[in-house]
């Protein structure tokens, strides 16, 4: 970490100002070393109210103009993220407690997105047909109004980026909610979307909790909610919304599994399927949480021991997000021995010297899990994973199909047809073939099936489209003197 990095101070970016809000201060912890490193205010609804004003008022001009005058500000926006990478994977890293590397992929990933959505006028290039002789129906997308993105704490670059640039691009105005946790890195996205030339009101930002979600939800003039957290708050989110005649599309959480079938690539597979369930320190929504080994894979899961051992906190692994994870983690881990199953890498008690302060678990690997188990069936958000034996194809296609959760599974083998028949089998929104993290690159969309999401649709790419944007249909004639047949 360089100690030369800048923290901003966390306020509302309200019309394309910062400023001072009223109902108290939360800290913010780095959870690398437990210290308090700033404040996040938590917003009232008057906030919120302002904020939706500020939108309201930006959305007139901002929607009039054409689509390929609003991605101007994208193309200059991408290139200050690249020109500002290493600076904001520095902010990820304090306020999230990933390691750089990470980071630095989270930001450049975000550079991913806002190139999709400078191509959005190469996509979005509306439908006309004549449909009787001098009769024309055309379809045009159209932005929808002022809308809300409500993020998790566990990407605070990335998961903004899905959202936020292809609201505006398309037309809308937006509200930003990003978890009170992690709320520096969206400061610096709203101060350079101003350098980029961002009208005001355009982009704006209120922090808080509950209490603002819960607003955003309630907010007559807010027409469409992405929200991306756990799915106890999705489910809250998603129904409070659409009640409220909102359109909602509501990420949730995750239980990903990970077939590993006797013929796979050893080495590769071991690699994979350890990088997928400690990356991030598990915090992904897309990490591996339940490994279903198939018949003999016992020199497989040997290599993933040797693996995860190699794995250091503080080195090559990052921390988790509070005390609080920490301890629910370990729960888990504690849980799964007492109820017989078998801690073949034990990632309890770690502490970095120097950062005694910081929520460190290292990565866990625990065999002979029974699909009854809490640590099979709930999601642990950690560097955990458990491994359930199966005898064949189709017992861990039902393991998998059991899960309520569906973002993400995967096979590992070398045989096509095997691939072929989870691939189809699998109750998930994103499959992976021996790759441990299948997320969608752009143009392909982001988003689980089950208890991993809620709405119509998918989150980002080409999917993300219709969420943002409404139809209009018109039919034309103009020379009704002209030769005319059925419906002219
Ligand atoms: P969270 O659900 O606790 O918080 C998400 C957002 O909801 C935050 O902005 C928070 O302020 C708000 N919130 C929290 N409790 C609330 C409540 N009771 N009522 C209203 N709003 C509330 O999630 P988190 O802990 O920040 O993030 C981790 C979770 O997000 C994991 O479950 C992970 O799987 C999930 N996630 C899912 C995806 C996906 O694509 N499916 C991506 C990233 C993270």
């Amino acid at each position: 970490m360089n100690d030369t990095l800048t923290l901003p101070k966390v306020n509302n970016f309200i019309d394309g100002k910062f400023e001072g809000i009223g109902n108290g201060t939360m800290d913010v912890v780095s959870p690398l070393d437990g210290k308090v490193i700033s404040s996040v205010p938590m917003s009232t609804t008057e906030d919120l109210d302002n904020a939706v004003a500020a939108a309201k008022r930006a959305f007139k001009t901002w929607s009039e103009k054409t689509i390929k005058e609003r991605v101007q500000v994208f193309f200059t926006y991408r290139n200050l993220l690249e020109k500002h990478q290493d600076e904001l994977a520095k902010l990820v890293q304090i306020e999230n407690g990933k390691t750089y590397g990470e980071a630095l992929a989270e930001v450049l990933k975000s550079i991913e997105l806002c190139e999709f959505a400078v191509s959005m006028p190469q996509i979005v290039t509306n439908e006309v047909q004549e449909v009787s002789k001098g009769v024309e129906c055309r379809i045009e997308r159209k932005p929808i109004g002022v809308v809300a993105c409500i993020t998790p704490f566990n990407f605070p670059n990335m998961v903004p980026h899905w959202t936020v640039p292809n609201a505006i691009v398309l037309g809308n105005t937006v509200i930003l909610k990003p978890s009170e946790k992690v709320p520096l890195s969206t400061i610096r996205m709203a101060e350079l979307l101003k350098e980029a030339g961002l009208p005001d009101g355009v982009f704006n930002l209120v922090n808080g909790g509950k209490e603002i979600v819960e607003a955003i939800c309630d907010h007559p003039d807010i027409k469409a909610t992405s929200f991306v957290g756990s799915t106890h708050v999705a489910k809250i989110v998603y129904r409070r919304a659409t009640s409220n005649l909102q359109r909602c599309v509501a990420l949730g959480g995750a239980k990903n599994h990970l077939i590993v079938l006797p013929d796979a690539n050893p080495q590769m597979t071991a690699d994979n399927v350890v990088a997928s369930m400690s990356g991030c320190a598990g915090q992904r929504c897309m990490a591996a949480s339940v490994m279903v080994g198939v018949d003999r894979v016992q020199h497989i899961i040997d290599l993933m021991v040797e693996e995860a051992k190699s794995i250091v906190p503080g080195k090559n692994l990052g921390s988790v997000i509070s005390k609080e994870a920490k301890e629910r983690i370990e729960a888990y881990i504690t849980e799964a021995e007492q109820q017989g199953a078998k801690i073949l890498v034990d990632g309890r008690g770690a502490t970095v010297e120097g950062k005694e302060g910081g929520f460190y678990v290292g990565p866990t690997i625990i065999d002979y899990v029974t699909p009854d188990m809490k640590v099979a069936k709930e999601e642990i958000f950690g560097p955990v994973i458990s491994i359930i034996r199966a005898k064949d194809v189709d017992e861990a296609i039902l393991i998998e199909n059991g899960s309520n959760y569906g973002n993400a599974a995967a096979v590992f083998t070398q045989s096509g047809g095997l691939a072929r028949r989870i691939m189809e089998g699998a109750s998930a929104g994103m499959i992976g073939v021996n790759i441990g993290v299948p997320v969608p690159r752009e143009p392909f969309s982001f988003g689980g099936w089950n208890e991993s999401k809620f709405g119509v649709g998918d989150i980002t790419g080409k999917s993300s489209i219709e969420f943002w944007t409404q139809n209009k249909k018109t039919t034309t004639k103009w020379n009704p003197e002209d030769k005319t047949n059925w419906m002219s």
